[in-house]
């Protein structure tokens, strides 16, 4: 029977867990915290926002090949992972549809926790929790994996499923990625994303608390990225699922020469809506028309930020003041100084390069009996689930690889 070793028993690390013990594999699971997967218990605002509905692949992000990317992607369908969860782990699963994700019925983020782990111990994975791995490294033609304070571990495969670096109280400590690069893999510089940005801007900062569905591009000369959906002003800057959505672009353009444009279309009208809307006529006040697609306090900072007379009514409205104000409502700067970093990140970007490992297996493609899964990697997907999504895949690909190899090769 080989002997895996997983360590981390978080998304990728629990699912690698019950695959490797399913394929016939001794499988001991390390976690360094009391209980494991605690990412998983604050995700989705505490109802796990388990998949998506459906996937859009183009929407991942790397700075590896897509095609690889694509490739650990399809290992494992998403009808495959919704009957995984309903059927092995007898969670069902809801649809969102306003948001096309899928949650679990209960809308308990603690009963995919649980499930997992409860699923992996009917495999016959032994957890071994409270256990803070401090390396690995080949040993007499297999791993033998370091322990705070415990003695090591010696096994035929080892699965690296410690995650990425954010909200590191839920474990995360960035030592899978540190000592993965000491074994000599390429790494892709890290980055918090989906992270909130903040902003030292008076009139928006002062509209905390205001909510809306806008459209936001971030760009640069090297990279830019759009996304539609909820917008929300925080006393220090902006959060909801399209700031985070962009957020990469923003973080990684501040380690760089140029900064990154944000730009925002403020509601579903477009320029000749617009247009329409604020064409010279009536009494209306140009105030009232704008409010009539925004909330009120947005709508008169973005008419002052026009330098148009919010009083004024369309028949006055002159040209160039129409033009101004259209440009602000539909191709606005949006103000930012910097981000919340990984303490507010919900992923990491950048990681090990999707070249080292091999996509069947997500074994190293430099260490024979290593595995990598989940944050690790040099991929993260958009709000809506993608990123279980990710962590399910791959850590179930290198589970059976770590497993299967082995035996084989016994
Ligand atoms: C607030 C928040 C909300 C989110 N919501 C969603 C959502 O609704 N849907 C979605 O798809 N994604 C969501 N995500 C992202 C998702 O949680 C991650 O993409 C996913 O958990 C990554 O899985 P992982 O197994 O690679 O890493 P993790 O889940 O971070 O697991 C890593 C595990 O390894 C352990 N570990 C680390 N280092 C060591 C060590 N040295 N020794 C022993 N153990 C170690 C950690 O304690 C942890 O248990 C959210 C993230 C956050 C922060």
């Amino acid at each position: 029977m080989p002997r895996v070793v997983v360590i981390g028993a978080g998304a990728a690390g629990s699912v690698a867990a019950i695959f490797a013990a399913s394929a016939g594999a001794e499988t001991l699971l390390l976690e360094r915290t009391r209980d494991g997967g605690r990412k998983i218990l604050i995700s989705g605002g505490g109802r796990c926002n388990v998949l998506p509905m459906r996937v859009d692949e183009s929407r991942f992000v790397t700075d590896s090949s897509p095609n690889l990317l694509r490739k650990m992607l399809r290992s494992w369908p998403l009808d495959e992972q919704v009957a995984f969860f309903e059927r092995d782990l007898g969670i069902p699963l809801v649809d969102e549809v306003e948001s096309a994700k899928k949650f679990p019925a209960s809308h308990r983020a603690r009963d995919v926790r649980d499930g997992l782990l409860a699923h992996a111990a009917r495999q016959g994975v032994r957890f071994v929790p409270d256990t803070l791995v401090t390396g690995f490294h080949p040993h007499d033609g297999g791993w033998r994996v370091t322990c705070d304070g415990a003695p090591p571990v010696d096994a035929d495969a080892v699965v690296v499923a410690t995650g990425g670096l954010s909200v590191p109280n839920t474990g995360s400590d960035g030592l899978g990625l540190r000592v993965l690069e000491t074994l000599g893999h390429t790494m892709h510089p890290t980055y918090a994303a989906l992270t909130p940005l903040t902003a030292d801007a008076p009139d928006f900062n002062a509209l905390s608390g205001v909510s809306l569905s806008v459209t936001l591009t971030a760009r640069t000369a090297a990279r830019a990225a759009t996304a539609s959906g909820g917008f929300l002003f925080t006393h220090h800057g902006y959060s909801g699922p399209s700031v985070l959505n962009v957020s990469h672009v923003a973080v990684r353009s501040r380690a760089e020469a140029e900064r990154a444009r944000v730009t925002v279309r403020w509601s579903a009208n477009g320029d000749a809506e617009w247009e329409a809307l604020l064409r010279p006529h009536g009494a209306r006040t140009v105030l009232g028309a704008v409010r009539a697609a925004l909330p009120e306090r947005l709508a008169a900072v973005l008419v002052a930020q026009a330098e148009v007379d919010a009083q004024r009514t369309l028949a006055e409205l002159r040209r160039d003041e129409r033009q101004r104000l259209v440009e602000t409502l539909v191709r606005g700067t949006l103000p930012w100084s910097g981000d919340e970093g990984y303490r507010k990140a919900e992923v990491t970007g950048g990681g090990v390069a999707l070249a080292e490992v091999d996509p069947r297996t997500m074994e190293s493609r430099r260490h024979a009996g290593l595995y990598i899964c989940g944050e690790v990697l040099d991929a993260f997907g958009p709000i809506g689930g993608y990123n279980f999504l990710w962590s399910w895949a791959t850590g179930r690909a290198a589970g059976l690889g770590a497993a299967r190899e082995r035996l084989a090769g016994a």
